[in-house]
């Protein structure tokens, strides 16, 4: 499908469980603005034991909706190149980090490369991400499940408490 400079929607899940993760969410989103991305939206902040690899701190995460001109590929090079600057260390698998930047839902679009797949393959098994989505999002349907974001949750089989962060 061709982008050209039409304006995309897109939904993106910020995570940090290392240094002052707010302060990572704030410089993610100026970053984000500053390359052109507009904040459409943004969810609530929620604190979520670390998923798939137990032995680290707390993460916070939070979804975002925002309006890009990126085709998918090349708002992955940006959200990794934001990753990069704000200093994310790439070492273990699903291990402490920074900032995580997740591209959750791409339009309607399904994307399925190596470097990239969208609709995020874990989405409906992470209550850490459907939560904060729903905020935003509850009503837009899954391009390949056909559930709604809000269905998606409710089916969740992820137990992981995820609790709003009062700051
Ligand atoms: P996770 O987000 O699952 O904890 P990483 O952030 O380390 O893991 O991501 C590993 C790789 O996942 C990245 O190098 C990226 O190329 C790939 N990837 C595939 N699909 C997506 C997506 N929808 N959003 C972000 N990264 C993705
Ligand atoms: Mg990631």
């Amino acid at each position: 499908m061709a982008h050209n400079s039409r304006l995309n929607t897109v939904y993106l899940l910020l995570g940090s469980n290392e240094g002052n993760r707010l302060d990572w969410f704030d410089k993610a989103m100026t970053l984000l603005s500053a390359d052109g991305c507009r904040l459409v939206e943004q969810s609530a902040v929620y604190e979520t034991a670390a998923w798939g690899k137990e032995d680290q701190p707390d993460f916070l995460n939070m979804a975002l909706c925002i309006a890009t001109t990126r085709p998918p590929l090349a708002l992955l090079e940006l959200t990794q190149s934001i990753e990069a600057q704000l200093g994310r260390q790439r070492t273990v698998l699903w291990g402490q980090r920074t900032l995580d930047i997740d591209i959750l839902l791409y339009n309607n679009e399904v994307v399925d490369t190596p470097a990239l797949r969208v609709p995020h393959p874990q989405l409906q098994n992470r209550r850490f991400a459907l939560v904060p989505l729903a905020d935003i999002a509850a009503t837009i349907v899954h391009p390949t499940l056909h559930k709604s974001v809000a269905a998606l949750l409710a089916d969740c089989p992820d137990t992981l408490p995820v609790r709003e962060y009062k700051f």
